[in-house]
């Protein structure tokens, strides 16, 4: 490629970096591409050379000096040490002032550690969240990104253009510095996850409680689409559930082993949750499903042994009951994104990021996977009140969980009653039901940390700090 040519340059030509670069060329970009093996370059190239400006490169010295200044590299490749391996190598080669780009799925920790390190070199250096699969990364993500406010300035008219819009405005804003936009796409993979299994909760118990057929609960999840709940992931449900097994005619869902898989985003989320002490409950529960899931060889033994009587009530009331249904994911969802909004606050308090939570709800709503119009609700909560400590305490979200309560209490006490595993619409209502409470039993626990361990204790008539000298009788 000739010299100083392209707008911007991806390195890394599997599926997601593919697609971003076509996206960018499809805008209008000159994009340079680049990947450790030459021969998916080359397939890129011949493949979709008609749909934009692409300038390949073999050599990654190349592929740099084929970039404008200041260069703007994007590294699309396998998360971890690969991506440590192209940083040093795109480094060699740059400038001050160029910027290196890690769309990878990046922990915001090791992204701190190299924008730290990169910023030594006199680099930009930009993490960047991108959700919505293969299918976003081509035809408009949801992008997130991290670094300096001049590597924005470069960056982001760029990332603006290719990512997702929704009322005309753009699924793509700057959030913070260094790790602040990984860390973003870390929790909106949490709340995925809590997503996920609230709706698969839901499916659980029309399946097991009511009988219905795949089929039949697709239809329910297609009218909910309709309200409420309206998202991109309950919508694929009601897809997902009423299609069919080729190779047997079958429900698709009734012939996939129910074991869910992980790639680690979710409990990135929840260790960090725990490290920022903040109860991401919803998350944390949707997380350990998919773990209880997928231990084969434990369910089997527990399965041998573990009987666990059931109520056996049967449901006089179909419909009551599928809208209580319709109820409890809705309160558990809301419970499950106050947290995660709870759990970016807090590390934007800690890591020093000025994040604007309404934004963050507002670049969700197109692109990625939880998109939902309902992100709007969100963006306007944070506009009403932008140090609000609670989501769930804004006025809007109050009335909304309120007008659930009932019915959630009826689902979870049938699902305990019955013996059906309901994890994120038990703990949330738990959760609820504590953070609202007037007093908690935390008293008693201090007073053993007090009786055990001279932790101390608070009053709450005075002031100060007290221990009692414990004499051990009763
Ligand atoms: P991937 O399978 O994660 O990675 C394959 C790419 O990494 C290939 O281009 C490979 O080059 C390159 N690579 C691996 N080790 C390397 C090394 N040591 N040096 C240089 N290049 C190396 O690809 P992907 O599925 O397209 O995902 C890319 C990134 O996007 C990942 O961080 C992933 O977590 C993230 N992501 C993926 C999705 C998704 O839906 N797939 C969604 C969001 C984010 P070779 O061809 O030479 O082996």
């Amino acid at each position: 490629s000739p010299a100083n040519v392209a707008d911007i340059g991806v390195t890394g030509m599997a599926v997601m970096g593919s697609n971003l670069a076509r996206n960018l060329a499809r805008n209008g970009f000159k994009v340079a591409i680049h990947n450790r093996s030459v021969a998916k370059t080359e397939t890129v190239y011949e493949n979709y050379k008609d749909e934009g400006e692409f300038f390949p490169s073999e050599s990654t010295e190349d592929f740099v000096n084929s970039l404008q200044k200041p260069r703007v590299a994007i590294i699309m490749v396998k998360a971890g040490g690969p991506t440590d391996a192209v940083i040093d190598e795109l480094s060699q080669y740059m400038d001050e002032g160029d910027i290196i780009v890690d769309c990878g799925n990046a922990l915001f920790t090791d992204t701190r550690r190299r924008e730290h390190a990169l910023r030594e070199k006199g680099l930009h250096f930009v993490g960047a969240g991108v959700s919505g699969g293969e299918e976003g990364a081509l035809n408009g993500p949801s992008i997130m990104p991290g670094g300096t406010v001049e590597s924005y300035d470069r960056l982001g008219p760029m990332f603006e253009k290719i990512s997702a819009h929704v009322d005309g405005v753009p699924c793509c804003t700057h959030v913070g510095a260094d790790g602040a936009g990984h860390f973003v796409k870390m929790v909106h993979n949490g709340i995925e996850y809590a997503d996920m299994q609230v709706i698969s909760e839901a499916y659980d118990l029309m399946k097991r409680a009511l009988g219905m057929d795949a089929d039949a609960i697709g239809d329910v999840f297609a009218e909910w689409n309709k309200g409420d709940l309206e998202s991109f992931l309950i919508e694929i449900t009601a897809i997902v559930l009423k299609h069919k097994d080729s190779r047997t005619g079958q429900a698709f869902v009734d012939v996939i082993l129910d074991q869910a898989a992980q790639k680690g985003t979710g409990a990135w989320t929840v260790q960090t949750a725990l490290d920022l002490g903040v109860p991401v409950t919803g998350i944390a529960e949707a997380t350990f499903a998919r773990s209880i899931s997928g231990d084969a060889a434990e369910r089997e033994a527990a399965r041998a042994t573990l009987k666990g009587e059931t109520l056996d009530e049967e449901i006089a009331d179909k419909a009551q009951f599928i809208d209580d249904l319709q109820k409890a994911l809705y309160a558990s969802k809301l419970v499950a994104y106050s947290q995660g909004f709870e759990e970016i606050a807090k590390g934007a308090e800690t890591y020093d990021w000025d994040i604007k939570l309404g934004d963050m709800a507002k670049i969700w709503r197109g692109g990625c996977i939880i998109r939902a119009k309902f992100l709007n609700r969100i963006t306007e909560a944070y506009d009403r009140e932008p140090s609000l400590k609670l989501l769930l305490a804004d006025p809007y979200f109050t009335e909304e969980i309120t007008k659930c309560v009932p019915a959630w209490r009826r689902v979870v006490a049938y699902a305990a009653a019955n013996g059906f595993p309901a994890p994120v619409f038990a703990s949330s209502l738990a959760y609820y039901d504590a953070v609202r409470a007037e007093r908690l039993p935390a008293a008693l626990v201090q007073a053993q940390r007090d009786y055990f361990g001279a932790h101390t204790y608070k009053r709450v008539d005075d002031e100060g700090t007290y221990h009692v000298e414990w004499s051990g009788d009763l």
